[in-house]
């Protein structure tokens, strides 16, 4: 991998904005090299000298904790990896990264799959319970399933008014919706 794709860039946007994405080609551009944090810093600061503004502020936005914030978002995420030494003279450590961009296709699969799993989830338990809430206090909009509706008997906890049933027609359309638009999304590059 040479450049950032499109899924690439828009996931490390995601993850870090403009600046994961400079981190992201510095990364890119050193992968047969060690890499430090403070190097990577750097080279952005040169490269966009006079070219690119970030917002609001270039000075803030370019300050070595920032890169260092969003490699660790980076790593979080499974894009990036890093080695570290201890600096004999210093006593610091000294922090080498690099990218595993290889892996996003992947990354982004895996998150579309967890995610339609957890709508599916979502849509079985809807399906599967008749609700009741209160009409008295529903602007907390909590609602129990029949089992816990029938330990309350039938009682509102906060206020003592009769639960009512409750229609979850339009959450289990709006989840089944989802569904769909998540089957929908292409994560493929050819
Ligand atoms: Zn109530």
């Amino acid at each position: 991998m040479t450049e950032i794709n499109p899924f690439l860039q828009s996931f490390l946007y995601i993850i870090g904005g403009e600046i994961a994405i400079e981190v992201g080609k510095e990364l890119l551009k050193s992968e047969n090299e060690d890499i430090t944090d403070e190097d990577i810093t750097e080279n952005i600061k040169e490269r966009i000298k006079g070219i690119k503004d970030f917002e609001p502020d270039d000075e803030e936005i370019l300050k070595l904790n920032t890169v260092r914030k969003t490699l660790y978002k980076l790593y979080s995420e499974k894009l990036a990896q890093f080695r570290r030494i201890r600096d004999k003279s210093t006593g610091w450590f000294i922090y080498f990264w690099w990218h595993e961009f290889d892996l996003v296709e992947e990354i982004l699969l895996e998150k579309k799959n967890l995610l339609r799993q957890k709508l599916r989830d979502r849509l079985e338990y809807e399906r599967e319970n008749y609700f009741f809430a209160c009409e008295e206090c529903d602007k907390n909009d909590t609602k129990s399933p029949f089992s816990d509706a029938f330990e309350l008997n039938f009682r509102c906890p906060e206020c003592g008014s009769k639960l009512s049933a409750k229609e979850n027609q339009h959450i289990t359309t709006f989840l089944k919706e989802k569904i769909i638009q998540n089957q929908k999304v292409n994560l493929s590059l050819d």
